[in-house]
């Protein structure tokens, strides 16, 4: 349910509505918009007083149900769009964020040298995995908290802030301690125990959509994130599967204007991993900013053809420049800056 408060209220006033909310049996998630503050109450409505009752309170305007499964990732809660902040990047507003860096950290000087390379471009967020998740037991599975480690060092060196994978609940406290964004990977997206995890630790998180996961499924588990109180979660398109097998994945596009009618949470595209050829990359990020995207995530190697993981969709550091240079006009078409 969304509890309308009247204009001109105090704190105190929303307080005291959070406070019935919870006497009421449910979780109370204020949003303040522009000209309005509404609470959004989740929870499970078996057995309980119907929330409408809050109606007689002096401070409450109306209760309105949410017609959506998800609620509080709902554009019927937040009807303006939300903006993500982390330490000085803000994702969701005028200027389109690139996130850049490896697929995985392999060694200090690889993500160090990547690091700057793709600062120079204009990247404002390195990317890394320290915690991969393999088809294979027996591919590289990360360099894990050494990984962490040496992202760190690199936004040390860089000022950028570091997205990097939580594979597991286990390490994802580790994760937090090293890194500014979690990412949650396309095959965790319906790992409910990480979600609430990551929901409790409270950091912004990358949210992948799933390979094989609806629009309406890839809400609900953003939801699993902001119901557990966190409300700093990005979503990610990164491809999904489909009968083509001349790509690694179909980039599904469509998935921007139709995240950004049903959400207000800000809408990130993968082209790197959307594609799999390093080739594709370019004329897809071009489309993705075209069409909305509030960023990128692109991976970025120094000599692809030696990496780890996902060598064959990395853009050589050049390359990458190259991109982000002619991405600007595309953005400045659109309303967007770089
Ligand atoms: C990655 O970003 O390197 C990755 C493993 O992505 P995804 O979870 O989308 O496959
Ligand atoms: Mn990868």
């Amino acid at each position: 349910m969304i509890i309308v408060l009247k204009s001109g209220i105090s704190e105190a006033d929303v307080d005291a509505v959070c406070r019935r909310i919870e006497e009421l049996g449910y979780r109370p998630h204020p949003i303040r918009g522009e000209f309005k503050t509404v609470i959004g109450a989740v929870g499970e409505e078996r057995g309980k007083v119907d929330l409408r009752i809050l109606e007689a309170m002096e401070t409450v305007e109306s209760v309105v149900p949410i017609q959506q499964p998800f609620k509080l990732a709902s554009r019927e809660i937040r009807p303006e769009p939300s903006e993500v902040r982390v330490n000085g990047v803000v994702i969701g507003a005028k200027p389109v964020v690139v996130m850049a860096g490896p697929c995985s950290v392999e060694s200090e000087s690889q993500v160090l040298e990547v690091a700057d390379a793709v600062k120079g471009a204009g990247a404002r967020i390195l990317r890394g995995g320290a915690y991969k998740p393999r088809t294979s037991p027996y591919a590289f599975q990360g360099l894990k908290e050494q990984g962490l480690k040496y992202l760190a060092e690199a936004r040390k060196r860089t000022g950028l802030p570091v997205v990097t994978e939580v594979l597991e609940t286990e390490s994802a406290e580790l994760v937090a301690e090293y890194s500014d964004i979690l990412q949650i990977g396309a095959r965790n997206i319906q790992n409910f125990t990480l979600l609430r995890r990551v929901g409790e630790l409270g950091k912004p998180v990358l949210l992948k959509r799933g390979m094989a996961t609806s629009i309406q499924e890839f809400l609900l588990s953003a939801e699993y994130i902001l119901a557990a109180g966190n409300p700093r979660v990005i979503l990610c398109e990164r491809g999904i599967r489909t009968f083509e097998t001349s790509t690694r994945f179909t980039l599904d596009l469509n998935a921007v204007p139709v995240l950004k009618k049903l959400s207000h949470l800000p809408v990130v595209v993968d082209p790197s991993h959307g594609t799999g050829h390093w080739d594709l990359v370019a004329p897809m990020a071009k489309g993705a900013v075209a069409c909305g995207a509030d960023g990128l995530i692109i991976e970025v190697h120094p000599r692809p053809e030696e990496a780890l993981s996902d060598g064959p969709q990395s853009l050589k550091p050049s390359k990458f420049a190259q991109l982000m240079r002619e991405l600007r006009p595309v953005a400045e078409a659109v309303g967007r800056s770089l």
